[in-house]
């Protein structure tokens, strides 16, 4: 097992995951329209761990933490997008497809995570910047992955 630390950019929301070792790692980089607005940014950095994996040192859900829930998604599950009423940092999504997982967006950690545990995959690829090209060993995605559900 590995613990690694996270926070937001204002400190307010502090967190701390649990990662199996060579466990089962689901660690994706999605380029979807929806990821682009949501982390103001190019891409998502989406590293799947079980609810219980992820504990909040600092700041609760409904106070420090807020969310939003997007209805209209490609596979048709809501969406929770949580992130720091404060700073704005996104933090994590939750799918209403699976309620044992969380989705954690791997830019507010603070640790070497990714030294050590790196994405196997690109989803939603036609959506990716001009400018950016696909990531060398990295499976490619058109759209969605299967979900299996
Ligand atoms: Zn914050
Ligand atoms: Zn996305």
């Amino acid at each position: 097992m590995s613990t690694y630390k996270g926070s937001c950019l204002c400190q307010a929301v502090q967190y701390e995951i649990t990662v199996p070792e060579g466990g089962q790692q689901s660690y994706t980089v999605c380029h979807c329209k929806d990821c682009q607005k949501w982390s103001g940014s190019a891409f998502t950095t989406n590293f799947v761990l079980p609810t219980s994996g992820m504990k909040l040192t600092k700041g609760t859900e409904g106070a420090e933490i807020k969310a939003y829930t997007v209805t209209k998604t490609t596979s048709g599950n809501a969406l929770g997008r949580y992130f720091c009423g404060t700073c704005g940092s996104a933090l994590y999504d939750k799918t209403a497809a699976n309620d044992g997982i969380v989705i954690l967006q791997t830019g507010t950690l603070d640790d070497a995570f990714d030294a050590v545990v790196h994405p196997t995959q690109e989803i939603f690829c036609l959506d990716r910047r001009a400018w950016l090209k696909p990531t060398d060993g990295l499976k490619q995605v058109e759209k969605m992955f299967d979900t299996g559900s």
